[in-house]
């Protein structure tokens, strides 16, 4: 089992995660949302050796120009929003720049990953899940023992598909997929406390802030 570092960030408290191995430290950070300061700290001893993006909503990413400016490492997202990273309208930043702290606009990512694609960062290794609905070019990034689910699911219900990019048909296909791919393992959402699936059934998506 991985360790695992939960950092609650910005204003819609958005979870930043530092995952490492418990044996070699070698570590990622996964969604640094904005002011990444407590992330970081959390990073402070263990090894970073790449930030990993689930999907390019504001309130996951706009920490990542701090945390590439301490580590210089890949940054990792899924094609289909590689362009999210530095267009303010993709990411939503410049929808409500008084909740975002204003446009996001970098840094753009330095390498893509794709469905099924395992990634190795010394002896911390995880498998890329392709999951969109939430956002077309969404992912969730599975360890052994743990899921990294983004925005699709939460302890007490599922993501939005209202945003521009979203669709319900395709969530719940994402859902059911993800279901049996996480099926035992500790999630690890976007927002919210961990949770094991089964513990509770989602919930139809429902609207609320941006998520
Ligand atoms: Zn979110
Ligand atoms: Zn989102």
């Amino acid at each position: 089992m991985y360790e695992v570092q939960r950092a609650v960030l910005g204003p819609i408290a958005t979870n930043g995660y530092v995952v490492w191995h418990p044996d070699s430290l070698d570590a990622v950070l996964v969604d640094p949302g904005p002011g990444p300061g407590l992330l970081l700290h959390h990073a402070r001893s263990v090894q970073v050796q790449a930030i990993l993006i689930t999907h390019a909503h504001w309130d996951h990413i706009a920490g990542l120009a701090e945390v590439a400016g301490t580590y210089a490492v890949p940054i990792l997202i899924h094609a289909l929003e590689q362009d999210w990273l530095t267009d303010p309208a993709l990411n939503r930043s410049s929808v409500n720049p008084a909740l975002s702290g204003g446009p996001v606009t970098g840094p753009a990512a330095t390498g893509l990953v794709a469905d099924g694609e395992q990634l190795s960062f010394g002896r911390l290794t995880l498998t890329v899940a392709h999951l969109p609905g939430h956002s077309p070019g969404h992912v969730a990034y599975l360890g052994p023992d743990e899921a990294f689910s983004g925005d699709l699911l939460f302890e007490t219900g599922v993501g939005r598909t209202d945003i521009p990019g979203g669709d319900s048909d395709t969530l719940l296909r994402s859902l059911g997929r993800f279901r049996t791919l996480a099926q035992g393992k500790r999630i690890h959402p976007g927002h919210g406390r961990p949770f094991t699936i089964g513990q509770h059934e989602p919930t139809p998506p429902v609207g609320g802030p941006l998520r």
